[in-house]
């Protein structure tokens, strides 16, 4: 731990980025934090891995380079949003349309000729302008209740975007202490949603439009957002 990166041996010429995202089950989030929920972590990167190894090796098999990456190489959330996968959030985590904030990122890099997506917008950035519950709800306070900018808050964060950074050392610290990891800003997010069910589309296309704030209050009012014990868990398996 001496703060140095090992040199990336990935080659510099691959052009394209095909970025994947695992669900994370949404009943063990729902026990956010405790030793429980991160095995829907666990998991979710368990999946990342096998689609990313099957995906690259079938590249691969088709004559072209291919490297499969998971949380490293490269900062999988902008890579995300260029491939149109979703919007950042207050919390800095990518928001998708299927999944609110509940997946987990991969990557493959390849010289496989592919057409790119771009960036869609549904609507996260002014909800989240009208929301603030996960930077209320972070227990040490790593999330910003104001607007996007540039401000960094250590050497975790980058540099000269503006975008909503949170304290990631903060986070951190709270996970070491708690000893286990901690997710409440994906428990807590009112996009955190079974998007299979037509009520919860219907409630992403009213907080799409103007009608967002009405979304907000139906969320508080009417989606339970606490922590599920561990126990309960258990109990309805
Ligand atoms: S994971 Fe927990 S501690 Fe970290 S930002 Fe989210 S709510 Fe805060
Ligand atoms: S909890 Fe609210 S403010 Fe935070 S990311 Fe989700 S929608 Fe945005």
């Amino acid at each position: 731990m001496n703060g140095k990166s090992k040199p990336l041996d990935i080659p510099k010429d691959l052009p394209n980025v095909i970025v994947t995202g695992e669900a994370m089950d949404k009943e063990l989030t729902a026990t956010v934090p405790s030793a429980l929920a991160g095995s829907a972590t666990g998991m979710g990167y368990t999946n990342d891995c096998v689609t990313l190894l099957t995906m690259a090796q079938y590249i691969r098999n088709l004559g072209y380079r291919a490297y499969a990456t998971m949380n490293d190489s490269a900062l999988a959330v902008p890579l995300a949003v260029q491939a149109g996968l979703g919007e950042v959030g207050r919390h800095s985590l990518l928001i998708t349309p299927e999944y609110g904030a509940r997946l987990r990122l991969g990557k493959i890099f390849t010289d496989m000729p592919l057409v790119h997506d771009a960036p869609k917008s549904f609507g996260v950035k002014k909800f989240c302008d009208i929301c603030n519950r996960c930077a209320r709800d972070c227990p040490p306070k790593a999330i910003s209740f104001a607007a996007p900018s540039e401000k960094t808050f250590n050497r975790s964060n980058l540099k000269g975007v503006v975008k909503w950074s949170t304290d990631a050392e903060k986070c951190f610290k709270f996970w070491t202490n708690q000893n286990t990891d901690c997710s409440i800003c994906i428990r807590v997010c009112p996009y955190n949603r079974d998007y299979s069910k037509w009520i919860n589309r219907a409630w992403q296309k009213l907080a799409r439009g103007r009608f967002r704030k009405f979304a907000l209050w139906l969320d508080d009012k009417f989606t339970p957002r606490g922590r599920t014990k561990s126990g309960s868990w258990w109990q309805k398996k």
